[in-house]
Formats: structure tokens, C-alpha cells, sequence
């Protein structure tokens, strides 16, 4: 089966600081990258939920510092800055890996800028903020849901990441890895 259009939707974009929660909470870090470039995108604007498809990480990435902690900011994203290095990070620089992306409203810009974040499926070794990032995204997996614990989230998250390495299984879906636009 290929992607159902609109997808592949493919989206260049780079790594920016989110609110620091995603790894500590969960043990699932996701990628943040600019509400701009989804925007610019052409998935639906208003479907929020979570999406799979691939993800390609290359250039130079740094690490993130934070000049205030979420706990002090409330509800505002803590003001970063990303002190790159001159490397790429390696080995997974130019490599497609699944992903799946999660998409929202942040209530803090009074629901007018979505929030996209990307868990890729791979154990990365460093972090890799600042990072450019391709997106292959081929499709939807489910609407945004409240959960009643951290642990029913989590095995949720799980499931669609197991929904995720079936698609991109299929040959309609694998194709996509060798498109121009991850050259
Ligand atoms: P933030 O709120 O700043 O996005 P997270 O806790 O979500 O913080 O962690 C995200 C960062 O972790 C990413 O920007 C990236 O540098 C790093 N990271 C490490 N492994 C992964 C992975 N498998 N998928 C996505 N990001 C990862
Ligand atoms: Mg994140």
C-alpha cells in the first residue's frame, strides 16, 4: 500500500528547544521543530494527533541551554539557546529512520500556533538540538487523547510506534526512504 495523498507530505525543517518534558516525564524525547514549517506544510491545518513516517537528521547539532527551568517560566517555553558544535552527529547523520510525530495545539499562544514534535525510533547516544531535519510524513495514526496515567500514555505511544515499523514495513511506504528529497 502507498502513502493516501496528501501524503508524503515532506517537511525541511530543524531542531529547535521545546519545554525540556518529553524525556524526563516519559522517556520518549521528541524533536521540536518550528510551528512555521508545519504550517508551511500541507497536512490539514487543525488535525492534531499522531503521525508516522521517516526522518532524516544531518549538519552540525549542539546542546541545548536553558536559561530558565520550566517550573519558573509556568506555561511559557523556557528561553533557550543551542551552543552548536562543528560536527555532524554520527553515526546516524544522513540516515532514514522511522518516526512518528505527535501534533497539538499549545495553549500557551492562545491556540494560533500548533506544536510539532518528533520522536525518532533509534536510541541516539547524544542530543542533536539545532540539527536539520527532514521529514517524510505518510500518515495519520490517531487523534490526540487524554490518558488517565503517564503509564496508560506510554504503552499508547508504544503502540503507535508498533503501528509505525508496520507500515513503514510495506513496500509502498520503503520506497519513500530512497526519494530525492532525503538525497
Ligand atoms: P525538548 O522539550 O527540548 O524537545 P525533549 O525532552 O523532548 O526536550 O528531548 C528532545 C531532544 O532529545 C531532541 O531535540 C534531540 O536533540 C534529543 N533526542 C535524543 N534521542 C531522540 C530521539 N530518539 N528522537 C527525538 N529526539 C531525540
Ligand atoms: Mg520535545
Amino acid at each position: 500500500m502507498p502513502p493516501v495523498p496528501p501524503y508524503p507530505v515532506f517537511i525541511d525543517s530543524h531542531v529547535i528547544g521545546g519545554f525540556g518534558r518529553g524525556s524526563s516525564d516519559l522517556g520518549i524525547p521528541t524533536a521540536n521543530i518550528p510551528a512555521s514549517d508545519f504550517l508551511a506544510s500541507g497536512i490539514p491545518k487543525g488535525q492534531t494527533g499522531i503521525y508516522f513516517g521517516l526522518a532524516k537528521i544531518s549538519g552540525a547539532y549542539g546542546t541545548l541551554v536553558r536559561h530558565s527551568s520550566p517550573e519558573e517560566n509556568g506555561p511559557k517555553p523556557p528561553a533557550t539557546e543551542i551552543v552548536r558544535t562543528e560536527k555532524s552527529i554520527v553515526p546516524e547523520d544522513g540516515v532514514v529512520l522511522p518516526m512518528v510525530m505527535s501534533v497539538g495545539w499549545n495553549p500557551f499562544y492562545g491556540n494560533s500556533e500548533p506544536s510539532a514534535e518528533v520522536h525518532i525510533v533509534h536510541k541516539f547516544a547524544e542530543q542533536f538540538y539545532g540539527a536539520d531535519i527532514k521529514l517524510a510524513v505518510l500518515g495519520y495514526i490517531r487523534p490526540e487523547q487524554n490518558f488517565a496515567s503517564v503509564e496508560a500514555l506510554i504503552e499508547e505511544i508504544m503502540n503507535d510506534i508498533r503501528k509505525a515499523k508496520e507500515f513503514l514495513a510495506e513496500d509502498g511506504f520503503k520506497q519513500i526512504e530512497s526519494n530525492e528529497f532525503f538525497k
